[in-house]
C-alpha cells in the first residue's frame, strides 16, 4: 500500500521551465506601467503568485492602480513564450512515470496556462483531470486553500500529501495546509526554501526523497 495519499506538483519552475520567461514578461509590463522592475527583482518578489496576488502586492507600493488590462497582456505574452519554446524541467516526466502513487499540479496560473504550459511539453495526458489552479479558490499561495482544496478534490488526508515546490509562497502554503514539503532549489537559494522538509536541486534526487519522507 502507498505511503502517500498524493504526490502535489506546483507547475511553475516544478514541471515547466517557465520562470525565466514569466519573470521576464513581468518585470517588463510593470517597468512599462512605470514601476521599473528587473527580472531578478520579478523572481525574488513574485514567483509563485497568482496575478491576483502580483497586483496586490504591487498597488500595495503605492501610486496609480495597474492598468486593467495588465493581466490580459501579460498572459499573451507569456503564452506566446511557451508555445514558442517552453521545456520540462529536467528529468520531472521521468520521476512522474515512476510515482505509484496518486498525484496532481497545484498552480497559481490560471487553467489555460496551466493547460497550455502541460501540453506543449507533453505532460498534459499524465494530469488528465487532475490539474487545479488559483481560479479554484477564493486565496491563493501562500494561503493553504489550493493545496487542500485538492487533497479533497482526490480524497486525500493532508498528513499524507507530499508537496514539490520552487516558490517560498508554496513552501508556505504547503506548511500551513498541514502537508509535507520538498522544495526544488533549482532557480530559487536554496536559503528562501528552509522552511521545507527537505531541499534538492536535481530531480533525479526526488524519487529516494519521497521514500524517505513517508509517512509510516
Ligand atoms: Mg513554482
Amino acid at each position: 500500500m502507498p505511503a502517500w495519499d498524493l504526490v502535489i506538483f506546483d507547475s511553475d519552475g516544478v514541471l515547466v521551465d517557465s520562470e525565466v520567461l514569466a519573470n521576464t514578461v513581468l518585470g517588463d509590463l510593470l517597468t512599462r506601467a512605470g514601476r521599473p522592475t528587473t527580472l531578478e527583482q520579478s523572481m525574488e518578489r513574485f514567483l509563485g503568485s497568482s496575478l491576483a496576488r502580483v497586483r496586490r502586492l504591487v498597488e500595495s507600493d503605492g501610486g496609480p492602480p495597474l492598468p486593467p488590462d495588465f493581466e490580459a497582456d501579460y498572459e499573451t505574452a507569456v503564452f506566446a513564450g511557451f508555445r514558442a519554446g517552453l521545456r520540462a524541467v529536467p528529468g520531472v516526466a521521468g520521476v512522474i512515470a515512476g510515482l505509484d502513487t496518486d498525484f496532481c499540479v497545484a498552480s497559481s496560473g490560471s487553467h489555460e496556462r496551466i493547460r497550455l504550459a502541460l501540453t506543449t511539453v507533453g505532460l498534459l495526458a499524465a494530469f488528465d483531470g487532475a490539474v487545479f489552479s488559483a481560479d479554484d479558490v477564493e486565496r491563493g499561495k501562500p494561503a493553504p486553500d489550493l493545496f487542500l482544496h485538492a487533497a479533497a478534490a482526490r480524497r486525500a488526508r493532508a498528513e499524507r500529501c507530499v508537496v514539490i515546490e520552487d516558490s517560498p509562497s508554496g513552501v508556505a502554503a504547503a506548511r500551513a495546509a498541514g502537508m509535507t514539503v520538498l522544495a526544488f532549489a533549482r532557480l530559487t537559494p536554496a536559503a528562501r526554501l528552509q522552511a521545507a522538509d527537505a531541499v534538492f536541486d536535481d530531480m533525479a534526487a526526488l524519487p529516494a526523497l519521497l521514500a524517505a519522507h513517508a509517512p509510516a
